[in-house]
């Protein structure tokens, strides 16, 4: 069950098929836990989307309902893709969206990893 106040997990969601291979990605890495790819729409030199391979609405949704191997195995894939990206020395982001506000997209939960250059503002002025 999601927890309260978020919607059910839809498993037609962009990411659900492409875990599932329904849709091609511009794959970088795989595991147990997680899959890292490509962003389509890139907003920095590298911008790679990690996403875990459990039915997962958000980060709210993940942090309540994954079991401790499932997020000590997410967490670890993100800073091994940031690694293998050569982004550990230079530096990087990484940001997961949220509802509404927060501009999420796409309701399964992923972190954004953004690198390759200096990213200026954590929030941009309005
Ligand atoms: P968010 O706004 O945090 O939900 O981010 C969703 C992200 O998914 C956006 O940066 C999109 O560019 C990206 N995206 C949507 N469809 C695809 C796709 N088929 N392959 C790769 N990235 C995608």
């Amino acid at each position: 069950m999601p927890i309260s106040g978020l919607p059910p997990y839809d498993d037609n969601n962009i990411f659900a098929r492409i875990l599932r291979g329904e849709i091609p990605s511009n794959k970088l890495f795989e595991n147990e836990w997680a899959l890292a790819f490509h962003d389509i729409n890139p907003q920095a030199p590298v911008h790679v989307l990690i996403i875990p391979k459990g039915k997962y609405c958000s980060f709210a949704d993940f942090s309540a309902q994954a079991s401790e191997a499932e997020i000590v195995g997410f967490t670890r894939a993100v800073v091994v893709v940031a690694r293998d990206l050569g982004l550990e020395a230079p530096g990087y982001r990484i940001l997961a969206n949220q509802g509404e506000h927060g501009g999420q997209e796409v309701p399964h939960f992923h972190v954004h990893l953004f690198g390759g250059r200096p990213l200026g503002r954590m929030v941009p002025r309005e």
